[in-house]
């Protein structure tokens, strides 16, 4: 999954149909990867600090964190959070979580799987497979457009380069 919107529907369904609304990561000092987040006090000052527990309402994710230079815990609303790699690294840090009880669980849905299943099915293998980039839409593009002017302009070179000059997408 390698973007945001996905990585959170994820949690979201991991939660979910593992029947829980929040789910503690536990002591970050005991944590194999704790995840660091960045955050901001109101006077804009900013702390880096690790991630306890993921709480999921009416489908909104809030998380908490240890703010280790405060006595309390700093609780950030799930647009508070910009990086992909936090959410990955709280994605990872959940399934983690659950797997302790030894069995793996589908990274989309949270659904255990079954011996060597990547996913539990195909819905939510192509829920995590990585969306292909314009750039990389348009050189797939290119290269059919290229056949078909091979097989129209045949020889013909000059209508050739015309109907390259047309149609190809300058990348
Ligand atoms: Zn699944």
């Amino acid at each position: 999954m390698d973007n945001i919107s996905n990585i959170m529907a994820a949690i979201v369904a991991i939660l979910k149909n593992n029947g829980l609304t929040e789910l503690s990561l536990g002591d970050y000092a005991e944590q194999d990867d704790p995840t660091f987040i960045i955050w901001f006090d109101n006077d804009g000052t900013p702390y880096d600090d690790p991630a306890i527990k993921v709480i999921v309402e009416n489908s909104e994710i809030s998380v908490e964190l240890e703010a280790r230079d405060f006595s309390n815990n700093v609780t950030l609303q799930a647009y508070e959070i910009d990086r992909l790699e936090w959410w990955q690294g709280l994605h990872t840090g959940v399934l983690g979580i659950l797997e302790k009880d030894g069995k793996r669980r589908c990274p989309v849905c949270g659904k255990p799987l079954r011996a060597r299943q990547k996913y539990c099915s195909e819905t939510c293998r192509k829920f995590a497979m990585p969306q292909p980039t314009p750039q990389e839409i348009a050189e797939l593009a290119n290269k059919r457009i290229q056949k078909l002017i091979a097989r129209i302009a045949q020889g013909n070179r000059k209508l050739r380069a015309e109907l390259i000059e047309k149609y190809i997408v300058k990348l």
